[in-house]
C-alpha cells in the first residue's frame, strides 16, 4: 500500500508570522495536543513562530483563563498574547431562522476585541481568548453534507432569497479569526462551491486581507454598526464605526454580499438624532451597488446581570448606557442565564421608531428583521 493521498489541507501553503497589530502579540498557546499534531495548529504556530506553547488535556480545561471577571488589565493582556488551539467535537448546524437559517459548527470561539455588551466573553472565563478549531477539513465535510441535504431553498424568505444560510461566526469574530489561521478561508471557499448556499459572518473589524478571498457572492458579511458616540464607549477594541462603513463598498467589489448590522441599539437620551446621523452617513458614502443589495437586522440591546457586575468593576461608564432598570425587564436565557432587556412596551416603541427613521433617511436599506 502506498502512501495516504495529500489533501487540499496537508498542502498548506507555508504561513509566514502574522505582522505586529495591537490586537494580537501572542506570547502563549494553550493546545490539546491533537490540534497541535494537525497541519492547522502547525499553521497557527508559524504565525506566531516566538510563542510559548502549553500543552492542556481539553481547550475547555485551562483554570489559568479562569477567575479573571474583574480584571480588565489582565483580561485584555489574556485576549492580546493567548490563543487556545482544540478540536471540535461535535459537529452540529442547528436551526435558527433569524440571522440565518443555520447555526455552523464553530471553527473559533472567543474574541480578542471586548465590547461591554458581548455574550461571547462570559464562556471560557471573562477574558475568553480566541479558540480555534484545527478539524477545519471535518467541519466542512460536514457542511458539504448537511448543505447538499436540505435540496433547494424554494420559498423566499427573510433570510434570503434563494440561499440556505449559514451563520460561521457566531462564537467569536471572522475577520479576526482570519488573522490566526486560514479557517475562514476555508470556509469562505467551501461555500464559493456551494450554488444553494451561503456563509453568513456579523463583524465589527475590518480586516482587508479578507478582500482577497473571491467569495463570488456565496459570502455574506455583516457590518455591525452603532452610533459613534455609543460605540466609543461600548465597543472595546474593535474598528471604528466609520471605518467599518468606509469599507464596505471595497468588499462588496470585492464579491462579498454586504449586509449591516443595525446593533445594539441602545436606548438613551439622544439616541434618535445620533441613529438619524448614522443612517444619513450610510446614504451619503455608500454606492449604489452597495446600497442595491444592502439589508439589515435591527437588535435591540440584551444585557445581563452577571455581565453587569463584572463591567462595574472595570468600565462603569459603559453601564450608564447598558444598565437601565427603569426601562428594562428580567428575561431567563435557554441556557439559565439572568438577562435583561427593554420592557415589552419600550421595546416595541423602539423598533417602530427605528424603522421609521431608516425610512425617512436611509430608505433604501431593507430591514431583514428587527426585534
Ligand atoms: S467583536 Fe463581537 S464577539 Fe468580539 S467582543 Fe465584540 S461583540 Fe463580542
Amino acid at each position: 500500500m502506498g502512501p495516504a493521498p495529500l489533501t487540499l489541507f496537508d498542502l498548506e501553503p507555508p504561513s509566514t508570522p502574522v505582522p505586529p497589530n495591537p490586537l494580537l502579540a501572542v506570547r502563549q498557546v494553550y493546545a490539546e495536543p491533537a490540534a497541535l499534531d494537525s497541519p492547522r495548529g502547525r499553521q497557527v504556530l508559524a504565525r506566531f513562530p516566538d510563542a510559548e506553547v502549553v500543552e492542556v488535556p481539553s481547550h475547555w480545561q485551562i483554570p489559568e483563563l479562569h477567575g479573571n471577571e474583574g480584571n480588565v488589565q489582565r483580561w485584555v493582556r489574556v485576549k492580546t498574547e493567548t490563543l487556545v488551539l482544540g478540536v471540535k467535537k461535535s459537529l452540529s448546524a442547528r436551526p435558527n431562522g433569524r440571522s440565518a437559517h443555520f447555526i455552523a459548527p464553530s471553527t473559533a470561539n472567543g474574541c480578542a476585541m471586548a465590547c461591554a455588551y458581548c455574550y461571547v466573553p462570559r464562556q471560557k472565563g471573562y477574558a475568553n481568548p480566541i479558540t480555534v478549531f484545527t478539524n477545519i477539513e471535518q467541519i466542512t465535510g460536514y457542511l458539504r453534507r448537511h448543505v447538499a441535504r436540505q435540496g433547494v431553498l424554494t420559498e423566499p424568505d427573510q433570510v434570503d432569497r434563494d440561499s440556505w444560510v449559514y451563520d460561521i461566526g457566531e462564537n467569536s469574530d471572522c475577520s479576526v479569526d482570519a488573522l490566526v489561521s486560514d479557517n475562514v478561508a476555508d470556509l469562505v471557499a467551501t461555500f464559493r462551491d456551494l450554488p444553494t448556499a451561503k456563509a453568513s459572518f456579523a463583524t465589527k473589524f475590518v480586516n482587508r486581507q479578507l478582500l482577497d478571498l473571491d467569495p463570488r457572492g456565496r459570502t455574506r458579511i455583516r457590518f455591525s454598526v452603532m452610533p459613534d458616540a455609543d460605540a466609543r464607549v461600548l465597543d472595546v477594541r474593535t474598528s471604528r464605526v466609520a471605518d467599518r462603513i468606509a469599507a464596505v463598498d471595497d468588499f462588496v467589489a470585492a464579491g462579498y454580499e454586504v449586509h449591516l448590522n443595525l446593533s445594539p441599539v441602545v436606548l438613551r437620551e439622544g439616541w434618535e438624532a445620533d441613529w438619524a446621523g448614522l443612517l444619513d452617513h450610510l446614504d451619503d458614502v455608500l454606492s449604489p451597488a452597495a446600497r442595491a443589495q444592502a439589508a439589515a437586522e435591527v437588535i435591540l440591546l440584551t444585557h445581563n446581570r452577571a455581565l453587569h457586575e463584572v463591567n462595574l468593576g472595570w468600565h462603569p461608564k459603559a453601564e450608564e448606557l447598558l444598565w437601565r432598570p427603569e426601562v428594562q425587564q428580567p428575561k431567563r436565557s435557554q441556557n439559565g442565564q439572568e438577562n435583561v432587556r427593554y420592557r415589552n412596551e419600550v421595546k416595541r416603541a423602539g423598533v417602530a421608531r427605528l424603522r421609521e427613521l431608516v425610512a425617512a433617511h436611509a430608505p433604501w436599506l431593507r430591514i431583514r428583521y428587527a426585534f
